[in-house]
């Protein structure tokens, strides 16, 4: 991936983080995850795109136990997914998503919003949370903002401040599911920017999107998806430029 000059990975970079090992899932008679088989490193930035129905929603929602699978396994960090209460509330913390829709707390100011999770579930303190509040939010650009409520700001500016909420909980890994897809053009850029600068400060980061520009400045691997299998898996480079199966041409051929 690019890196910021003179800037340097953690030391741990490139041991396994998030490791996914024959799962399968299924809704019905719907095959949704058909053997997936994944490692994504401490530090490493992977892109997941294909077809809409492939199942790259239900993979994220899987890694941070939105859904459950039937066989299988998921660790991060080594660790099993929890199932339930106290744990599983901790692993959503250190599992951040990002959602197409931003999904703020409506009633809440936008501090309030990257405050609520650390204080109530990493048990910090106000100040604490809202130094690091403050200063996430500068760092989204949205400092400024900080006393308005979700409505007042963009759609840009809104899922900025969903990326600062997920940070503020000091996540091991970042999920982004389709982050720009309901962004106006013109907002598109300033989102795509906030998690460029995320994957330079080398965040690891699960990216499911369209966007093959983020794809190619970020991303260390694509995945693509069809079906509920991942087909292909490349360095963007090879995957945009030499793609290797017939759906992934096809695909390919429709989107660029
Ligand atoms: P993608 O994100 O790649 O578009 P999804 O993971 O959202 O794909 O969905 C994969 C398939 O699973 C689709 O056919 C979708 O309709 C189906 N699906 C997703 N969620 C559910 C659910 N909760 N119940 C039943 N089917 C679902
Ligand atoms: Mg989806």
């Amino acid at each position: 991936m690019t890196m910021v000059e003179g800037e340097s990975r953690p030391a741990e970079t490139g041991e396994p983080l998030v490791v996914l090992e024959g799962v399968n899932k299924w809704f019905g008679k719907l095959h949704v995850l058909q053997d997936i088989n994944l490692t994504i490193k401490r530090g490493e930035v992977v892109v997941v795109i294909g077809p809409s129905g492939s199942g790259k929603s239900t993979l994220c929602r899987a890694i941070n136990r939105l859904e459950t699978i039937d066989e299988g396994s998921i660790t991060l960090d080594g660790q099993p997914l929890p199932q339930e209460g106290k744990a599983l509330a901790h692993l959503r913390a250190e599992v951040g998503m990002v959602f197409q829709s931003f999904n703020l707390f409506a009633h809440k100011s936008i501090l309030e919003n990257v405050t609520l999770g650390p204080i109530k579930v990493r048990k910090k303190s106000r100040a604490e949370a809202e130094t690091r509040g403050k200063e996430l939010l500068d760092r989204v650009g949205i400092g400024h903002q900080a006393d308005k409520y979700p409505a007042q700001l963009s759609g840009g500016q809104q899922q900025r401040v969903a990326i600062a909420r997920a940070l503020a909980m000091d996540p091991k890994v970042m999920l982004f599911d389709e982050p720009t897809s309901a962004l106006d053009p013109e907002m598109i850029k300033e989102v795509l920017d906030v998690m460029v600068d995320l994957a330079e400060r080398g965040m690891t980061m699960v990216v499911v999107t369209h966007e093959m520009g983020f794809a190619r400045t970020a991303a260390d691997r694509v995945l693509f998806m069809a079906d509920g299998q991942v087909v292909e898996e490349n360095t963007p480079e090879q995957f945009f430029t030499n793609p290797q199966s017939d759906r992934a041409k096809d695909f390919l051929g429709k989107i660029l």
